[in-house]
């Protein structure tokens, strides 16, 4: 196989190539551990300071990138297609629309997510005591995201973290390293005070400095082989992590389905950004009855679509990201093929420039019918362009062959009733799961996002995520501090007669059986006074 690398690097630089073209994109220096460290300290000094500004001034900071995007949507479309071979019109309605409004809901929102908060304390309220939870900056984030949206994840988490009162240290994907400098030039642009938001270049190996460099907590976003690895290495410095893992998401045909869109949900949801997406729908449950119409709807949907480089506009499906991902598709279509399943259309490299001497990147968008369950290619994460079709015959057995899975990331459910709709969404393992829609809840900032089962731990996106970035500090105050606790020192048989009381009727939570206990209460708080005396 041909190499898209024309030129070595220094072995103290990325290159970044444009997967469409195999032209150099651009490059950058790689981190030193050394480098590494230094930022996530001066990080760390530009968090004592960030922390004690308003929520007014982060927002305004905030808002002040947002203009430095819109004024770039173009520029930073290019540039995320070019190192990532997305359609140049999806960099912008999947990356830039979504994380500018994310940009909004948290720069308005933050703050009323994150005010002060008092708890129902139960009967301890009676003693003239209230509690209230407010929340504190953690630290240093530092975030290590993916390559698949280089854009939208890393800046969407910095923003929650900046909102938070938190620095950040961002290490982009060694395969889209110009996007990541991109986001560092726009927090720069819009006047971010030094050392607030740093980005560190670099691999697996810069990664890794990064977590060993103990920032307060780890936003990862990438496969579960190096999440786990991640987990370990955080663990010796107790580093709280938030891992956004892998996916095989289901998507549920039902016979009363609108089949149209249903055709065009499956068509979308399986083949932009190539299929790239951790929540790409990666298997289709159909019912057996409307099997063969939906595979005929989605064959014809498919067929339409234009494959090419992405700085077109009339193009629909990109260039696959790298040679391990096409090398992965090719194995699972072949292994599909091995198994006894049918290739309805695509199933091979995608020819776009015959004379080109480097790997072609491009994969034809591929459905695959009879499909089941234990062809490996339906377990293992494919992370490409293909679409296999399985069938089922009961609602029971829909459910079972969606959650025959270790990744629970997302799901969705098709059918024109809404309540079995979400009947079957509650029974379904995965962080979130959609009737009538596909894949793009990612983009709604304002819910959680995050797996169930080998698809992570802990949540981005929504107040959940928002809460990923702080820690809870419990205040309690007790107004009526003018006698000594019944359960203090020194203890008699009065205190045990009076403990036995808060254990039968004060932990009841009834008012009628803890007034039972007043006489008691009364006798032992007076034998306390008395011996003060
Ligand atoms: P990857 O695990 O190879 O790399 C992810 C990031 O981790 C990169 O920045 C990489 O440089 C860094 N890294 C690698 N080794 C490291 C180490 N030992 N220590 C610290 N950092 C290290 O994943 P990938 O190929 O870039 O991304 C594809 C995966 O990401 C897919 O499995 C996909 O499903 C997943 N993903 C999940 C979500 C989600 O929200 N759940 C979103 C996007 C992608």
């Amino acid at each position: 196989m041909a190499s898209v690398i024309q030129r070595e690097p220094k072995v103290d630089e990325i290159v970044s190539y444009n997967p469409a073209t195999g032209e150099e994109v651009g490059r950058v220096g790689q981190s030193s551990e050394g480098e590494v460290r230094t930022a996530v300290e001066r990080s760390r000094e530009a968090f004592h300071k960030w922390k004690k500004t308003s929520f007014r001034e982060r927002r305004a900071l905030v808002m002040r990138a947002r203009e430095v995007i819109l004024a770039e949507v173009d520029g930073i479309a290019h540039l995320i297609s070019a190192e990532s071979g997305k359609p140049f019109g999806e960099a912008i309605a999947m990356e830039i629309a979504p994380v500018l409004d994310l940009m909004q809901y948290f720069g308005r929102r933050a703050q009323s997510i994150l005010k002060p908060k008092r708890i129902n304390i139960g009967l301890y309220a009676t003693m003239g005591r209230y509690s209230k939870i407010v929340h504190h900056p953690l630290g240093v984030v530092g975030i290590i995201p993916a390559w698949n949206y280089p854009f939208s994840i890393p800046l969407g988490e910095a923003v929650m973290a900046l909102m938070a009162g938190n620095s950040v240290v961002i290490k982009p994907s060694e395969l889209t390293p110009l996007v990541g400098v991109k986001i560092g030039e726009i927090f720069e642009k819009a006047g971010a005070p030094e050392d607030l938001i740093q980005i560190v270049s670099g691999d697996g190996r810069t990664g890794a400095a990064l977590v060993d460099a103990a920032p307060d907590k780890i936003m990862f976003t990438g496969s579960v082989t190096t999440g786990k690895k991640i987990a370990a290495a955080a663990a010796k410095n107790l580093t709280s992590v938030v891992l956004e893992l892998g996916g095989k998401d289901p998507m549920i045909v039902f016979d009363d389905a609108n089949l149209e869109l249903a055709a065009g949900a499956a068509v979308w949801g399986a083949f932009c950004n190539s299929g790239q997406s951790c929540s790409s729908v990666e298997r289709l449950y159909v019912h057996e009855s409307i099997a063969d119409k939906l595979t005929k709807l989605i064959v014809e949907k498919t067929r339409e679509l234009k494959q090419g480089s992405g700085d077109r506009e009339d193009v629909s499906i990109g260039a696959m990201s790298s040679e391990r991902q096409l090398e992965i598709v090719q194995d699972h279509v072949k292994q599909f093929r091995e198994a006894g399943a049918k290739v309805e259309i695509g199933g091979r490299i995608s020819i776009q420039n015959p004379k080109s001497k480097i790997q072609n990147l491009f994969y034809e968008p591929t459905v695959i019918s009879g499909a089941t369950n234990d062809m490996l290619p339906m377990q293992e994460e494919t992370f490409g362009p293909t679409l296999p079709i399985a069938t089922f015959k009961t609602e029971a057995e829909a459910i079972r062959l969606a959650n025959d899975s270790e990744f629970g990331l997302t799901a969705s459910v098709w059918t024109r009733d809404y309540s079995k709709g979400q009947r079957v969404a509650r029974q379904i393992e995965a962080g979130s799961v959609c009737v009538n829609e596909v894949l793009y809840t990612h983009g709604i900032g304002q819910t959680p996002w995050g797996g169930f089962k080998n698809s992570g731990r802990g949540r981005t996106h929504g107040a959940e995520g928002l809460m990923e970035l702080v820690q809870p500090q419990h205040i309690h105050v007790n107004r009526f501090a003018i006698l000594p606790d019944a359960w203090w020192m020194p203890y008699s048989s009065t205190a045990v007669e009076t403990f036995r009381g808060f254990a039968t009727k004060f932990a009841t939570g009834s008012m009628r059986k803890t007034s039972l206990l007043i006489p008691q209460l009364a006798r032992r708080v007076w034998e306390l006074v008395r011996k003060k005396k």
